[in-house]
């Protein structure tokens, strides 16, 4: 089980906080994480195990799309900031799409994220 993690910078604590509440059943399933560079530092520092790739805006995005769409992830939580504005835009556009592509699951805020989860 692989499951990718992405957070807007405005949404990178409430990833961190996210992952801590459901520690338990990310150790239990046995989880592979793997994340953008700077979520990924953020949820290494927390204590995790993650698989760093590129920041975000310089191709991480795209490095998560590449890998669903090679069907290498059950699942991708990808916390957007509806507030803010990404450089990256059409990378994040992408990667939804391909998500949808290929029947990833994909969650992009912590109500829907939970519910995913607790289905694991
Ligand atoms: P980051 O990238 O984890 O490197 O900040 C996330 C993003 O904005 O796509």
């Amino acid at each position: 089980m692989k499951i990718a993690l992405i957070a807007h910078d405005g949404k990178k604590a409430d990833m961190v906080h996210f992952l801590s509440r459901f520690r338990d059943i990310l150790e239990k399933a046995d989880v592979n994480l793997v994340a953008t560079g700077t979520t990924g530092s953020h949820i290494e520092k927390s204590g995790f195990e993650v698989e760093k790739l590129l920041s975000g805006p310089i191709g991480g995005d795209a490095q998560i799309a590449a890998m669903a769409a090679q069907k290498e992830l059950d699942m991708v939580i990808f916390f957007r900031d509806p507030l803010d504005k990404h450089p990256h835009e059409p990378d994040v556009q992408m990667l939804m799409r391909i998500c949808d592509v290929h029947n990833i699951p994909l969650a992009t805020n912590p109500a829907s994220a939970e519910l995913m989860l607790k289905s694991l």
